[in-house]
């Protein structure tokens, strides 16, 4: 821990100061005496009484001098303690950490050593924390500060800079390793699950990345380049990190205006549903609908869903939005044939929710819709966030006739053991392993491999981003029963679900 000291008031000062005040007193006391008994006191004489009231003049603004300064001793130190240091954590707080950015500047202003600030995140913490209780998250947190403070260099300085954001500034030849290779393994440290009272914690991390230049560069500026750098490596999905680019700036501000734009976008009823048809690859039957979220802004026109629903995530405007989407799906499905179900796409924010299974009952509830014709689309890393808790909820889900698909399959987690224990009926297998099985063999091997796998699990297969007829046929060769893709329909308003387009595609390859 840093030591404070204040280089104002020296011991030396301090002395002077009770001995100027306990002078001042007695000559107090020797006035006050004089006006007060003068010559008429005649019970002790004036001379005694005078030195007893000086003493205690004395004695008292001594000591009120001495408790004055240790006060403002303690108070410094309490202000210390409040301003620069983490209570949870015991590490640098954010305001420390700014003026450590700044030391860091200066120095290598001096001395052209380079200098990294590392701005990590713990992806979705607030929803964490809201579903494990905020014993077990700050639990969370200082299991993985501690973590974190094992996994760098001694000299390193870390801070906590939000609820599950950790800045580290690290000079560069303290690295041992190529940055790339350092970053990463830093990342597989920290995405190593936490043992907490009641279960194994899983997170994900994003890390951003910013150099420290050191010419005048304002500190706070600095912290701004690594948080950019991290907002840019969580939205991209690229690996979770990023090393921070001057473009980010415009990407940032167009995120600041979708977030202050949500709200009222959902008031004003921007969103609606559009629908992709899945189709049964033998019987070239429509089966289902996947709803997909769209927002047509009355100015800026269509904003795509990767553009915003990340940002609901954070700002928690997915828990409106997610459960208009569900109910507006369950009440659009009566218009669907009654041997059709509704695919919903479900957060992993929303998904952790307590209140989750009150909305999907609400939901059904009030559209009055058989709960088999609902599917949702779950993806793994939701379902592994609590494995315990996700084993609950699909529990019940399946309990209540409603099917969960697991959504982008083959791109998340990669222990299947999972399978075993959560009770869905469909893979899902994603768009990236379609694209590539024409050119790719390892890519139809995969999907091979996953038709097998939830043949023995006794689940049911379905590809999505199928473009191309070569495609389904690779898909149908593979035993896949399932398809959605532009070659089959593109998502459409409902009026559009059963277009001639769909019915063509889907002959062409069926016979
Ligand atoms: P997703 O769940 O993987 O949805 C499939 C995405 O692939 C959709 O993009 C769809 O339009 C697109 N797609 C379908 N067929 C093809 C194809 O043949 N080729 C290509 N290249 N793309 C195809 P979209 O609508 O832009 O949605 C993107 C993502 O946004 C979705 O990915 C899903 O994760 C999320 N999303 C969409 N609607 C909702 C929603 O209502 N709630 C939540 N939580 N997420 C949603
Ligand atoms: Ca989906
Ligand atoms: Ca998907």
């Amino acid at each position: 821990m840093p030591q404070f000291k204040n280089p104002h008031r020296s011991t030396l000062f301090r002395l002077t100061t009770i001995a100027a005040c306990g002078i001042g007193s007695l000559a107090m006391g020797m006035w006050g005496l004089q006006i007060a008994f003068g010559s008429n006191a005649t019970f002790i004489p004036a001379e005694t009484a005078g030195a007893i009231i000086a003493a205690l003049f004395v004695l008292g603004s001594s000591c009120a001098a001495l408790a004055f300064f240790a006060g403002v001793d303690e108070s410094l130190q309490y202000v210390h303690q409040e301003t620069q240091l983490d209570k949870l954590t015991g590490l640098h707080s954010r305001r420390a950490m700014i003026g450590r950015v700044a030391t860091a500047g200066a120095t290598t202003e001096r001395t052209g050593e380079s200098v990294f600030l590392i701005d990590v995140d713990i992806d979705r913490f607030k929803q964490i924390n809201e579903a494990i209780g905020y014993g077990q998250g700050d639990e969370l947190i200082r299991t993985f500060a501690r973590r974190l403070q094992d996994a760098l260099p001694r000299n390193a300085e870390i801070g906590r800079l939000g609820a599950g954001e950790f800045g580290i500034l690290i000079k560069d030849d303290e690295i041992d390793l190529p940055i790339e290779a350092f970053v990463q393994a830093l990342i597989d440290r920290l995405m190593e699950p936490y043992q907490l009272a009641t279960h194994l914690q899983s997170v994900n991390v994003s890390l951003g990345l910013a150099a420290v230049t050191g010419d005048g560069d304002d500190p706070v500026q600095v912290l701004r380049c690594s948080s950019l750098a991290l907002q840019h490596a969580r939205a991209t999905g690229l690996g979770g990190w990023a090393i921070f680019h001057p473009d980010m700036g415009r990407v940032a501000d167009h995120r600041q205006w979708v977030e202050s734009e949500l709200h009222t976008a959902f008031e004003r009823g921007d969103f609606h549903l559009h629908y992709q048809p899945q189709l049964d690859l033998q019987s070239g039957k429509t089966v289902g609908y996947e709803a997909l979220i769209r927002w047509k802004h009355p100015e800026r026109g269509m904003i795509p869903p990767n553009e915003f629903i990340p940002i609901a995530e954070e700002t928690g405007m997915i828990f409106p939005i997610g459960s208009w989407v569900l109910r507006k799906a369950c009440s659009d499905a009566r218009l669907l044939p009654d041997d059709c179900f509704v695919a919903v796409n479900i957060s992993p924010v929303q998904f952790m929710t307590r209140d989750f299974l009150t909305v999907v009952r609400q939901a059904i509830q009030a559209t009055g819709i058989a709960p088999s014709r609902l599917e949702l689309e779950v993806t793994e890393t939701a379902m592994m966030q609590d494995r315990e808790r996700a084993a609950v909820v699909l529990k019940e889900l399946a309990g209540m006739g409603i099917s969960v698909a697991v959504d982008d399959f083959g791109t998340g987690y990669s222990n299947l053991s999972y399978l075993i224990d959560f009770p869905f009926r469909k893979l899902k297998i994603d768009r990236s392993f379609v694209s590539r099985m024409e050119t790719d063999s390892n890519s139809g091997a995969v999907v091979s491999t996953i038709v097998g796998l939830s043949r023995a699990l006794g689940v049911r297969t379905i590809a999505e981003g199928v473009e191309t007829e070569s495609q389904a046929t690779l898909l149908k060769a593979a035993g896949c029963e399932v398809v959605q893709g532009y070659f089959f329909g593109r998502p459409g308003p409902l009026q559009l679900r059963d277009s001639a387009e769909t019915a063509a595609a889907a002959s062409a390859t069926m016979h």
